[in-house]
């Protein structure tokens, strides 16, 4: 397993294995949006790589499709080869350990969320010790960015477009309760 995951985000210079520092966000990101966005751009000095990992559970009901939400992340990040994105259904842990990385990347924007963060990236480290979870504090003007309150404000036909990256059109898609 080690062996195939070195082959996978490892490169040999001089017959020395250089292990690439591979991260995964992983979130509903119904939408993805600047908070998102900005955490991505930041971590991107810490990581060679990042895989936004959208998660799909069949039982929980989005507003954005699977398809939009990965095409919102792919539009706002086109270009860079360092991010990808993919979706994964299960433990975050396992979709990690089947793409050969070892961290966990999330925002942090106030302390319920640290609190909420804290319990899984524990209990992660519980179920998987190799894995790590590494926090960015959002930027002060991103701490009330809330997917959560954007569906609202477009459900209620209010303009959300300062809220998501700026090469996401939200008339390109449309959201279902
Ligand atoms: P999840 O359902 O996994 O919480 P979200 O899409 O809500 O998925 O969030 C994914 C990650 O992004 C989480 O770590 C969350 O705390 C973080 N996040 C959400 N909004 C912001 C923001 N405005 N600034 C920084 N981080 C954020």
């Amino acid at each position: 397993m080690l062996f195939a995951i070195e082959l996978r985000n490892g490169v040999v210079a001089n017959n020395i294995l250089i292990m690439k520092k591979i991260a995964v966000f992983p979130g509903s990101f119904d939408p993805f949006t600047v908070g998102h966005e900005e955490i991505v751009k930041r971590a991107l000095s810490l990581f060679d790589g990042i895989i936004i990992a959208v998660g799909a559970n069949a039982l929980k009901k989005n507003y954005f499709s699977l398809d939009d939400r990965k095409d919102m992340i792919t539009k706002t990040f086109k270009g860079d080869a360092r991010v990808s994105v993919d979706h994964f259904e299960g433990l975050t842990v396992d979709y990690c350990k089947r793409v050969g990385a070892s961290y966990i990347l999330r925002g942090l924007r106030t302390s319920s969320d640290f609190e909420y963060e804290r319990a899984i990236a524990q209990v992660n480290r519980q179920l998987i010790s190799e894995i790590d979870t590494v926090f960015l504090l959002t930027k002060p003007d991103h701490t009330p960015v809330n997917s959560t309150i954007i569906r609202d404000i477009i459900r209620s036909g209010g303009d959300a477009s300062q809220f998501v990256p700026s090469a996401v059109n939200l008339k390109d898609y449309k959201g279902q309760d």
